[in-house]
């Protein structure tokens, strides 16, 4: 394996400001930055508090995004905060709607990078798959993203403008009047599985998903929304204290051997130090289960023995074991396990007493599948060869 894995979270996130005049936008604040981003607009630092509230409420209940539809501000106000502030969620650049209805967003953000989003309606619910990074710093050798280097961490705004968009586009921000419970909702579940990894841009994604959790705003309840990692184990502990949403972890290996190749930050944190701090996670957050995704290659981790050893890894852990199907993308070094293999690696799961789906590739039509998202504009691309040798392959 090359050394080319920088296991660093020494990113760059753009400031909030990028350059002197820019307006300040007021999406992704939480509400105490929210509040004092309206008193540097002006508005007396009394009426702060209550402001903000309403502020919020305009912009992720009701979906508003001009000020002067802000109608329980005064006049005055609304022009005061219209020069300095705005609410700016990221550009759609482009939306392909798959044979199955899965829709995919390519959308862009402050620098003229684009990022996937990717909508699976499902019946009586509808999940959205939102990214956290431009690219990813870590190279997991079956993934698409992997493959593409990492440009920078989004900012908390473009990851809750991300579920801001999706809802524009299913118009599905509540009319006046009329309740818009998330049992009802077409976008009723948030999964944290675009690109890049969620905890290395822990802050800002928590800051996102704290507002989409928020009562006031966009109202989903934490147990709708799941965070998946390729199992920084440092900030597990933190996601349950500071999130307390579901975890679900890129296992896709029962041997370090394997995980290694597969996920190589399993050599920063093996199987052994991952398992102890999802152990601990179910307890910390309140969550019923973990989920843990295996993703199903053949001749390479789909054996009997590997499906006995994983549940072995796991006693204890209040589990789901995601089986999915491997997506191809143009150059991966591994080919899809056959169905009969999936099936019989899930009945063995299964008789262990772990509920195991086989996760449907959805949207596949429009490359929207897992793990084959990557912006086709983000040109440096690596060649088949090096993706084969760095995955020792
Ligand atoms: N970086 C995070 C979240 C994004 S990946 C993580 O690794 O968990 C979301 C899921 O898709 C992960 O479980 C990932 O391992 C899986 N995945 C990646 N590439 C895939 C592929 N080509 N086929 C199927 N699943 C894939
Ligand atoms: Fe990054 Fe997740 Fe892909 Fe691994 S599977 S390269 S952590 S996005």
């Amino acid at each position: 394996m090359t050394a080319k894995t920088p296991i660093t979270q020494d990113l760059v996130t753009i400031p909030r400001k990028e350059k002197k005049g820019e307006k300040t936008n007021l999406v992704g604040l939480t509400r105490g930055a929210l509040q004092e981003a309206l008193i540097a607009a002006g508005i007396p630092e009394r009426q702060g508090k209550m402001r903000a509230g309403q502020v919020w409420q305009w912009m992720y209940q009701k979906g508003v995004r001009s000020f002067d539809q802000m109608t329980n501000l005064g006049k005055e106000l609304r022009v005061r905060l219209a020069e300095t502030c705005e609410i700016r969620v990221p550009e759609v650049v482009t939306r392909q709607i798959s044979e199955d209805g899965t829709r995919k967003y390519l959308v862009r953000i402050a620098g003229g990078h684009e990022v996937e989003v990717v909508y699976i309606p499902e019946e009586n619910r509808g999940t959205l798959c939102i990214s956290s990074q431009v690219g990813c710093t870590l190279t997991c050798s079956f993934c698409h993203t992997g493959t593409q280097k990492l440009v920078r961490n989004l900012t908390a705004a473009e990851i809750i403008g991300q579920v801001m968009i999706a809802r524009d586009d299913l118009g599905e921000w509540p009319k006046p009047g009329v309740p818009n419970p998330p049992e009802a909702r077409l976008l009723s579940n948030i999964v944290l599985m675009g690109m890049g990894e969620p905890l290395y841009n822990f802050e800002n994604v928590r800051d996102a998903m704290k507002i989409a959790m928020d009562p006031e705003g966009i109202s989903l309840s934490r147990r709708r929304i799941t965070l998946s990692t390729s199992g920084v184990v440092p900030e597990i502990a933190r996601t349950a204290q500071e999130i307390g949403c579901l975890l679900a972890v890129s296992f896709h290996a029962t041997t370090d051997e394997i995980r290694d190749k597969l996920v190589p930050i399993n050599k920063r944190w093996n199987l052994e130090t991952l398992l102890a701090a999802l152990r601990a996670y179910p307890k910390a957050s309140n969550s019923e289960r973990i989920t843990f995704e295996y993703v199903m290659l053949k001749g390479v981790n789909d054996s009997d023995e590997d499906a006995h050893r994983l549940v072995q890894l796991i006693k204890g852990i209040p589990a789901k074991i995601n089986l999915i199907p491997f997506n191809e993308w143009p150059g991966s070094p591994y080919e899809r396990s056959s169905n009969n293999r999936i099936r019989a690696f899930g009945d063995i799961v299964n008789a262990a007493g772990y509920a195991s789906p086989v996760r449907k590739p959805r949207g596949e039509d429009i490359m929207a599948a897992c793990g084959q998202l990557r912006s086709e504009t983000e040109r440096a691309r690596k060649s088949r060869a090096q993706i084969a040798k760095e995955a020792g392959i």
